[in-house]
């Protein structure tokens, strides 16, 4: 299953794209999280990556393809991936899919969420980038840079609320995916996540 979540900054890409990963099976690919650690390690991909972190702009493409293209080669990848903040411009799924071929995208998620709601959620998280200024700026970018893909992947697209509790917002993802695929997701799985005894 190989799946793109789209949303501004405080949608809750990170957050769905773990559980989905877990119940799909499939890995929970986040450019962000590969930028930090690259950062915190000191790589040299960290620290040229880490300028544009911290201001909120994005990092230039020709640097977060080819991290991508490098994760894309590992063998976990090959039963798919659920990718979370890449793309995150038009060229760059452009390059997503000439790096993907015969491996086409099953479904890419928009998660909408109002501006107010995100400011608020990501003012509460606490990341370095999560100043008032930083996080407007980010969602300035959101707006000019990656809401373009929306249109790019209108064929693939499913528009999902994602407000209110997090399990809702998967179930509406998962039914999505089924209705998308016509293919049944694994009951078992299902009833793990959620506690429930199968
Ligand atoms: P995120 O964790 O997705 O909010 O990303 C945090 C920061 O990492 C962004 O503000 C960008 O500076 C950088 N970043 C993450 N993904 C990308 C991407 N696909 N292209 C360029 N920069 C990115």
């Amino acid at each position: 299953m190989r799946i793109v979540l789209i949303g501004p900054p405080g949608a809750g890409k990170g957050t769905q794209a773990a559980i989905l990963s877990r119940r799909l099976v499939v890995p929970h690919i986040s450019t962000g999280d590969l930028f930090r650690t690259h950062a915190s390690r000191g790589t040299p991909l960290g620290r040229e990556a880490r300028r544009y972190l911290d201001s909120g702009e994005l990092v230039p493409d020709h640097i977060t393809g080819g991290m991508v293209r490098q994760r894309l080669t590992e063998k976990d990848t090959e039963r798919g991936f659920i990718l979370d903040g890449f793309p995150r411009t038009v060229p760059q799924a452009m390059y997503l899919s000439a790096m993907l071929t015969g491996r086409e995208l099953d479904l890419v998620v928009e998660l909408r969420v109002s501006e107010g709601l995100v400011v608020q959620r990501l003012l509460g998280r606490g990341r370095p980038d999560d100043t008032e200024e930083i996080i407007r700026h980010r969602q300035r970018v959101y707006h000019r840079e990656t809401a373009p893909l929306l249109n790019h992947y209108k064929n693939l697209l499913l528009a999902v609320t994602a407000v209110g509790p997090v399990e809702e917002i998967t179930d509406r993802v998962l039914e999505g995916l089924a209705r998308r695929t016509a293919r049944p997701l694994s009951a078992p799985q299902d009833h793990a996540d959620r506690g429930m005894s199968p």
